[in-house]
């Protein structure tokens, strides 16, 4: 078995990184497991670097203005990793570039990555043992948990049916794929992610029904005005999906609504892909049973603000302990949280 770690971090979205850049300027040697890139992961939304990995431009992510940011990007990052992304625009950050940056970041101070999941752990004694896909299990004297949330899904069967034939939880990865170039697309959800789905959608799509179970949207006041104010977009209040419709051949054709509101009405939509935006749940099965989570499996902090989790000496941050905020902010902020609880706590272990 490997020699012991001062600290682990689970995760690579900006709590992840957050956390190493200070564990790393605190000279902990931090070592980071940012995932897998696996099929698996990539179907789960758990690929490495996040969920903003997964979206498109970062409009309210502090510090980062609409701006030209190639020439930055150009030399703040491996021209490896640079050429694996798309040209920037001259718009703002977009999420795949602030995450690149993140890493880099903590990269530059020191930080160990390994490209791999932790299956399982064991914190029932310490030091604690976390076991990758791959490989030795891991000692570690601290642990983060950072592994954030991933999408959810409706769980009809018509929608595993069709997942990867016109069914996504993502339409910034897919949406651009030509299977929905100028066709009629449906998004489903009424939050912030649905809407910025929708409006995304639009770029491809010949028009976009967003549909949503009440009769107003959960979305910001500003998102949802872009819904409305969007003559690509079609908005459909008190709807539930019930079926998605499609053929062997060609995959999805339509889908099936059911008013929330009037029992027994039904409508028909045709419509080449569905994108599912209905929220999130965090990635906390690997840790089974061992923290302390809520009923909605969010990680439990003990203290009041503070990162500390049920097992003294694990502390959580990010979308993996967080149901309310969920933002990159304020991810990236508990990240730095978890990093000062792990070196004062392991200090006070008199191991740092
Ligand atoms: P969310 O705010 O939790 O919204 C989920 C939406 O899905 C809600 O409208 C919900 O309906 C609907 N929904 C949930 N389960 C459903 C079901 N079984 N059937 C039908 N509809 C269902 O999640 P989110 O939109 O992913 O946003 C998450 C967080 O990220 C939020 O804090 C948001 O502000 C933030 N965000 C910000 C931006 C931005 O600022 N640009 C972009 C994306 C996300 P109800 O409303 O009826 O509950």
């Amino acid at each position: 078995m490997s020699t012991t770690e001062n600290v682990v971090i689970i995760g690579s979205g900006p709590a992840g990184w957050s956390a190493s850049i200070y564990a790393a300027r605190a000279q902990l040697q931090p070592l980071v497991f940012e995932g897998a890139i696996t099929e698996k992961n990539r179907m789960a939304g758990t690929l490495p670097l996040g969920q903003l990995a997964l979206t498109s431009e970062v409009e309210n992510f502090a510090g980062f203005p609409a701006g030209d940011l190639g020439a930055f990007l150009d030399s703040a990052l491996p021209k490896d990793r640079r050429t694996m992304m798309p040209p920037h625009e001259g718009h703002g950050v977009t999420g795949p570039e602030l995450m690149e940056l993140m890493r880099q970041q903590a990269i530059n101070f020191g930080t160990r990555i390994v490209t791999d999941d932790i299956m399982k752990v064991d914190f029932s004694k310490r030091p604690f043992t976390l076991y990758p896909s791959e490989g030795d299990p891991i000692l570690a004297n601290a642990v983060i948990v950072a592994t954030g949330a991933s999408a959810n899904w409706l769980g009809l069967p018509s929608e595993e049916q069709y997942k990867n034939r016109g069914v996504s939880a993502c339409a910034v990865c897919d949406g651009a794929l030509p299977r929905f170039r100028n066709k009629p697309l449906v998004v489903i959800g009424g939050g912030d992610s649905a809407i910025e789905e929708a409006t995304y959608l639009t770029k491809f799509a010949s028009t976009v029904h967003l549909v949503h179970r009440r009769d107003e949207f959960r979305a910001s006041k500003i998102m949802a005005q872009r819904a409305f104010d969007d003559p690509k977009i079609t908005i459909h209040f008190n709807s539930t999906l019930a079926e998605v419709l499609g053929d062997d051949v060609g995959g999805v054709t339509g889908v099936r609504l059911e008013s929330t509101v009037e029992k027994g009405k039904e409508t028909t939509l045709d419509v080449s892909g569905v994108f599912l935006a209905i929220g999130h749940t965090p990635n906390t099965a690997f840790l089974d049973g061992q923290l302390e989570l809520t009923a909605k499996k969010y990680i439990v902090w003990k203290k009041h603000f503070r990162t500390e989790t049920s097992v003294e000496g694990v502390f959580a941050a990010g979308d993996v302990a967080d149901d309310y905020y969920r933002q990159a902010i304020s991810a990236a902020g508990t990240g730095c949280m978890s990093a000062l609880d792990a070196e004062r706590w392991l200090a006070a272990q008199g191991t740092h």
